[in-house]
């Protein structure tokens, strides 16, 4: 039991009017791995990672968590339930709360306990400056920062990330991918990262599953499928890497 993957997904389908959105999919995410779900704008990632998160139901297919069933056909564990942590693109910090608030928002400890995880994830994400502004008083990366240790704070086993970099600047992202990958791995998360972005999937993933129509195409360590393609058209794909 002890090596089962952290995250695993099997078979997993989902159709919507009749068309076939996410078909079939299976993947896994390791302790403390970074997983890329890379693929075109429109071929199914969102919808498998809101499947994954418990706010979306999928057709068929089984999700497992070290090696427990979290969600069949027949039972689920509630969104609650997962230990699961999310960071959208478009999940934004609550605006009347302080840093400290954003990030303890989850926390349910002792005050003490609380205060003490807001302090060592401030100071993971280099904010510990700032622990008392409110969000209307930090930039994009900034904000970007806080709602990450607001995501780790609980400590979920696996964290679901859809685009979570692109509405920072080109000169910020890079930087922030950094950064963030530096925080992930030092809380030991494993992380399921959706993207459309070659590069992003390149510079972040220890495994990446490519996705197109639906259906996984191609898995591998970012090396070998960059330098194998499993065809022209993922060959395509990763020539405009930047
Ligand atoms: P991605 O995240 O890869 O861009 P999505 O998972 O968001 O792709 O969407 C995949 C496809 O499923 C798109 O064609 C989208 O329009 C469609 N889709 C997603 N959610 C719904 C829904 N609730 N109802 C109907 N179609 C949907
Ligand atoms: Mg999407």
């Amino acid at each position: 039991m002890t090596d089962a993957p952290r995250l695993e997904i099997r078979n997993i389908q989902r159709s919507f009017g009749g068309r076939a959105v996410v078909d079939d999919v299976s993947l896994t995410v390791q302790p403390g791995q970074v997983t890329c779900l890379l693929g075109p704008s429109g071929c199914g990632k969102s919808t498998t990672l809101r499947i994954i998160a418990g706010i979306e139901k999928q057709d068929a297919g089984s999700i497992w968590a070290d090696g427990q069933m979290i969600c069949d056909g027949t039972s689920r564990v509630p969104p609650e339930g997962r230990g699961i942590g999310l960071m959208f693109q478009d999940f934004a910090l609550f605006p009347h709360l302080s840093v400290a608030g954003n990030v303890a928002y989850g926390l349910t400890g002792s005050a003490r306990k609380n205060r003490a995880r807001v302090a060592e994830l401030l100071d993971r994400v280099g904010m510990s400056a700032h622990i008392d502004r409110y969000p209307h008083e930090l930039s994009g990366g900034e904000q970007q920062r806080v709602a990450l240790a607001r995501a780790l704070a609980p400590r979920p086993r696996i964290m679901l990330m859809d685009e979570p970099f692109s509405g920072l600047d080109d000169r910020l992202r890079d930087d922030i991918r950094d950064e963030t990958l530096d925080v992930l791995k030092a809380e030991g998360t494993a992380v399921l990262l959706v993207t459309h972005e070659p590069g992003e999937a390149m510079r972040m993933a220890d495994e990446i599953a490519l996705m197109r129509d639906g259906k996984i195409v191609q898995k591998g360590a970012p090396y070998n499928i960059y330098n194998t393609p499993v065809d022209k058209e993922a060959a395509a794909f990763f020539s405009d890497i930047n």
